[in-house]
């Protein structure tokens, strides 16, 4: 029987997803061939590559001055790759700290410009998402987090920024609909919600290239990969493919609507148990609670039990459930492709051990 996969990522992806790429890997297209044999520059990754763009444009709602990128290196080669592309030494980037992977992308970036943190919760140990802070009309661009892997806080809306946006979506980016046209630069890695790892999508205004007066490397310059289509030298083949099937499964699901719609019944559903269970709490601010990625406690009445709910979970066929050691406790993440289902058997196992315990 397949698990319920709460891993944080690489994450659970659609089941009709792995059957296909399973097949894909053994004989693709009747080919005789797996595509992990196919050459990058022959028909068959051709039209993937073109079908993964077009169905992310049409996904997302893209505009055409707009590119979308296929790299390599996580979304953590980003920390550095977006300012060596966006930042001049002179120039000053802002920063709002919402996180450990915001923490990350501030230090790389001090390589390259000024960097300005305009926010932070990092002193409460990032349990919410600060929101009063002012954004200087002078800075190159706005760096932003939409949503906290491993805190569990979620931008509800950006703000409105003079300066250009530059968002790491890895762990929400497809989850709900945005306005692609507020982000100069969005990246993500495809782990999360997309695809396997070894690859990460980033969607750059083309404005936004070009600006910058040091030399670039060829692969860690946007531009090599917007002029030769992410082909410049070989691409990850089957982390793209394995995505394409993915934003196929988007569309057919009814796409970024329905998906937000599905993520947030699935997500108020445990909070709900969360808040109402006496054993349990969950551990940010409830305005800011992320509808990917749910983080929760024992109450400290109970908190000797933490080890015997974590078997428990183990037990009923539930991987990925142990809290970040920042932490503590447990994270559920409810990603696109994790069934309600999953997250009625969490709810129902943590009823029956209050119940049994409470
Ligand atoms: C996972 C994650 C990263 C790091 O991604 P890698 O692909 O492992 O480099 C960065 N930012 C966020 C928000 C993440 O969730």
């Amino acid at each position: 029987m397949k698990k319920h996969n709460f891993s944080a990522g690489p994450a659970v992806l659609p089941a009709s997803v792995l059957k296909e790429a399973g097949k894909a890997a053994v004989n693709y297209q009747g080919m005789g061939l797996s595509l992990l044999e196919l050459s990058h520059r022959g028909p068959e990754f051709t039209a993937i590559i073109e079908e993964a763009n077009a169905l992310m444009r049409e996904i997302i709602g893209l505009p055409d001055n707009y590119h979308v990128l296929w790299l390599t290196g996580g979304a953590s080669s980003q920390f550095f790759m977006a300012p060596m592309n966006l930042l001049n030494e002179d120039e000053t980037a802002l920063f709002v700290n919402t996180g450990v992977w915001a923490d990350k992308a501030i230090i790389e970036a001090k390589a390259f410009g000024n960097v300005q943190v305009i926010a932070s919760s990092k002193e409460q140990n990032y349990t919410f998402i600060p929101k009063d802070y002012k954004i200087s009309k002078s800075a190159k661009y706005l760096h932003l987090t939409s949503n906290n892997t491993i805190y569990g806080t979620q931008m509800r809306k950006f703000p409105k920024s003079s300066v250009p946006i530059v968002c790491d979506m890895s762990s929400d980016f497809l989850s709900r609909p945005f306005k692609p046209e507020q982000f100069g630069l969005i990246y993500a890695g495809a782990q999360k919600n997309l695809g396997p790892a070894g690859t990460t999508v980033v969607i750059v205004r083309d404005d936004m290239l070009g600006t910058v007066l040091r030399h670039l490397p060829a692969m860690l310059d946007y531009r090599t990969f917007v002029k030769e289509n992410s082909l410049y030298n070989t691409p990850p083949v089957f982390p793209i493919y394995v995505s394409m099937l993915t934003l196929r499964w988007i569309k057919k699901s009814g796409g970024l609507k329905t998906l937000q719609r599905r993520n947030k019944a699935k997500a108020l559903l445990l909070y709900d148990e969360i808040d109402r269970n006496p054993l349990f709490r969950g551990t940010v601010a409830e305005e800011d609670r992320s509808y990917m990625n749910i983080c929760f406690v024992m109450n400290e009445k109970y908190a000797a039990l933490e080890a015997e709910f974590g078997k428990l979970c183990e037990a009923n066929g539930m991987i990925g459930l142990k809290g970040h050691r920042s932490v503590g406790g447990f994270r559920a993440s409810t990603y696109n492709a994790l069934p309600q289902k999953s997250v009625q058997a969490l709810v129902q196992l943590m009823r029956d051990f209050a119940e049994r315990k409470g």
